[in-house]
């Protein structure tokens, strides 16, 4: 299932987008505003982004900023006409793509079928040692595929791409299992340490933060 995060304070625009994703089969979330988006982003995982520039509180420039510092998720922007100038700033943030409003939602959801061919074929020939296919959720070490359980998938995909960052044991379990989950904080260390079992040699990535939780550790 493809996670999608839409943010965008025309309310009739987001729902007429949401309605589109759904039908394509995305789960969909919306923000109003970049403060909103970036509560968002830090407590669940998405595929993609689509983020409007102009927008209340924090426009999206500077909430993506925010969120290019722990994450390099694929973003979509929705500009508008004569906003073409601002386009080295996408370049130095990462955009994977421009929308110019008024945009038609076909446009939009196309853009997006795009962009994630083009990462999950990017991340399946990578040659690094360590290889999370976010679209396959598969994991390769060495090229050997590891076998996780869904949830050891999202829980490591959400510690892989918040690299450096301590986590909390109850950021990570509203995260990954949902506020309405109901269990406790060791539901997280139980699953940590099955994690780093089937790692195997990168079991060193995701560090035990003493007081706080875990977090996914990358030598620079
Ligand atoms: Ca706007």
């Amino acid at each position: 299932m493809i996670r999608v995060l839409i943010v965008e304070d025309e309310e009739r625009l987001r729902k007429v987008l949401k309605l589109y994703l759904e039908k394509e089969g995305f789960i969909v979330e919306e923000a109003e505003d970049g403060e909103e988006a970036l509560e968002k982003f830090s407590e669940n995982i998405y595929d993609i982004l689509v983020l409007d520039v102009m927008l209340p509180k924090r426009d999206g420039w500077s909430t993506l900023r925010q969120i290019r510092k722990t994450s390099d998720v694929p973003v979509i922007m929705l500009t508008a006409r004569g906003e073409e100038e601002d386009k080295i700033f996408g370049f130095e943030l990462g955009v994977d793509d421009y929308v110019v409003k008024p945009a038609s939602p076909r446009e939009i959801v196309a853009r997006i079928k795009a962009i994630l061919k083009r990462v999950s074929r990017k991340s399946i020939e990578m040659t690094e040692d360590f290889v999370v296919d976010k679209a396959a959720r598969e994991v390769y070490i060495m090229g050997e595929k590891v076998e996780l359980t869904p949830k050891e998938f999202d829980l490591l995909l959400y510690l892989y791409e918040r690299p450096n960052i301590a986590l909390s044991r109850e950021q990570i379990l509203n995260a990954v299992w949902g506020y309405d989950f109901f269990g406790d904080l060791r539901t997280v260390d139980t699953h940590i340490k099955n994690l780093r079992e089937k790692l195997g040699d990168f079991r060193e990535y995701i560090e035990t933060v003493r007081g706080v939780g875990y977090k996914f550790e990358v030598k620079k």
